[in-house]
């Protein structure tokens, strides 16, 4: 049996009185405090590390990809958008230009190819023909202080190095979170709360439904490190790999051997030449559980390791490598699966084939993993009702932990998906507040309304019946097999 201790009850001070309060400031969270606050809404938005932006800084996970579906045609817009805007103008941002989007043009495919970013970059057309995606890098540095511009600008107020550690709830309403940071633990109320902390830390607490079933194969089930490792002299390794690939292949099996780990993609930011980064994902022996601790401090040390393992090979046998250094690791370690809310609508591979667009739809996103079912089909709509729990009011989730199977997550949860789920979590949470009714009750036509003005593109609905929300088993579906060149 578990050895437990009662926690006595003790009075805690009440930091702030907000409409909103998001917690987690990854680019759900954030996208949820731009929109809220921009909305009316007195927003405040607590996050637990120094900065925001989640893995899309932090993580050291800097592309934005599947913008535009495969025949070049943008889908996602909106705060998305604004975002790349804001940062182009910095040049804190590189991707295809215009006209190169959709191209199967040769030397445009080359060049991802050739920076092993087809993952993110390139889909094959129904001749097995690979075309270029609107999907963009970012320079997390520029992004997280951007970001910070973005938020403070809106209107909302900013708690950093705070961890929100549960809901305060009454009966089925959730009424604020308890945090805790160094000036110790003390309570937001708010009339909404949003839940953006990717994982679900906050509904779990206050008792809503969640699904964590992952199947060990797919992407989301994976803890990474990421780590970036600059003056490489690419022009020596493409030589060395292109003239002794058989010495090549050996060094790579016996850096293997070693748990080192031998894939990276060439860093194609602008402002960074002669770097690579690693995104070193876990065996998958060792898949695990993102909410376990000790399995995240197991996989953190390990990951480590395996940095330092790497760099050193590399650095002592591959040409180009000698002198190289580890620019930075990131600070927090790469997790992409977590709980997901039981909504009142679960998104399922059903609805990539429907072409429903739903009463509520609050994004359409290009919808691209699946070959001939995304040619045919190349926009998946989001229903509202995916970031609203069952039964529990006075709370929304902006975030990765939308409600959804593992299947639909592992495609749709992304870093402008979340950025686009927070925007209509902070609009819908605004909404509410301003007509005193729950985020369930919001409505829809007022919500999708206000999201087109800000940009977003939301098809007129087209009036079919909404499917039960279903929890059904995935399919073993197409994923692997459709692949675009080259993988993550
Ligand atoms: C290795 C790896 C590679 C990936 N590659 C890409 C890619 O190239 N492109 C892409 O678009 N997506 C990629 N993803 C997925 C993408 O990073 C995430 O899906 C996306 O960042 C999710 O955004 P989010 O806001 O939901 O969650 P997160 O980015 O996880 O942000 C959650 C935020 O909440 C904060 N937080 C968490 N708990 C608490 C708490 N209790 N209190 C306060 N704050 C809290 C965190 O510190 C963080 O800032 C990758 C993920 C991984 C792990």
């Amino acid at each position: 049996m578990v050895k437990t201790i009662t926690d006595p009850a003790r009075k805690i001070k009440v930091f702030r009185e907000a409409d909103v309060v998001v917690i987690g400031g990854g680019p759900g969270g954030v996208g949820s405090a731009i929109a809220a606050a921009r909305s009316g809404a007195k927003t405040i938005l607590i996050e637990r590390y120094g900065h925001l932006g989640g893995m899309a800084t932090g993580g050291l996970v800097n592309i934005i990809p599947n913008l535009s579906d495969i025949y070049g045609k943008q889908h996602v817009f909106g705060l998305n958008q604004e975002l790349l805007d804001r940062l182009d103008r910095r040049g804190g941002t590189s991707y295809p230009a215009g006209k190169d989007r959709g191209t199967a043009d040769k030397k445009v495919v080359d060049y991802y190819q050739d920076a092993n970013l087809g993952w993110f970059y390139l889909r094959k057309d129904l001749k097995g023909q690979p075309r270029v995606l609107y999907s963009a890098v970012v320079d997390p540095e520029i992004l997280k202080d951007e970001f910070n511009d973005m938020v403070l600008e809106a209107g909302a107020e900013l708690l950093l190095h705070s961890w929100g550690t549960r809901a305060i709830t009454e009966g089925n309403a959730v009424k604020g979170v308890i945090f805790e940071s160094k000036s110790g633990t003390q309570a937001v109320l708010g009339k909404v709360i949003i839940d953006s902390t990717g994982d679900g830390d906050i509904f779990v607490s206050a008792g809503a439904e969640f699904d964590n079933e992952c199947d060990n194969k797919r992407r989301t089930a994976w803890l990474a490190l990421v780590w970036w490792v600059t003056n490489v002299n690419l022009k020596k390794y493409d030589d060395f790999k292109a003239s002794q690939p058989d010495k090549f292949k050996e060094l790579m099996q016996e850096l293997v051997k070693l748990d080192g780990y031998p894939g990276f993609f060439k860093g194609i930011l602008k402002n960074m030449p002669n770097t690579v980064w690693y995104h070193c994902m876990q065996p998958q022996s060792e898949r695990t559980d993102a909410t376990d601790v000790e399995q995240l401090t197991r996989i953190d040390i390990r990951a480590r390791k395996r940095a330092l393992i790497t760099f050193e090979f590399m650095k002592k046998n591959i040409p180009g490598f000698g002198d190289s250094f580890i620019m930075l690791s990131a600070p927090q370690l790469g997790t992409q699966g977590g709980r997901r809310i039981i909504g009142e609508y679960i998104l399922t591979e059903n609805d990539m084939e429907s072409d429903e667009v739903f009463e509520d739809t609050i994004v359409t996103l290009a919808n691209n993993d699946y070959g001939e079912i995304s040619l045919k089909h190349p926009t998946l709509c989001v229903p509202y009702r995916c970031l609203v729990p069952r039964k529990i009011d006075g709370l929304l989730i902006g975030c990765r932990a939308f409600s959804s199977n593992d299947m639909i997550n592992e495609t749709f949860n992304i870093i402008p998906h979340c950025i686009a789920y927070g925007q209509a979590a902070g609009t819908a949470a605004a909404l509410a507040v301003k007509s005193g009714v729950q985020p369930r009750n919001v409505d829809y036509k007022a919500l999708t309304d206000n999201l087109r003005q800000q940009g977003v593109n939301i098809p007129e609905a087209t009036g079919k019946k909404a499917l039960p929300a279903t929890r059904s088993k995935p399919k073993d579906f197409y994923y692997q097999k459709y692949r675009g060149p080259g993988k993550e």
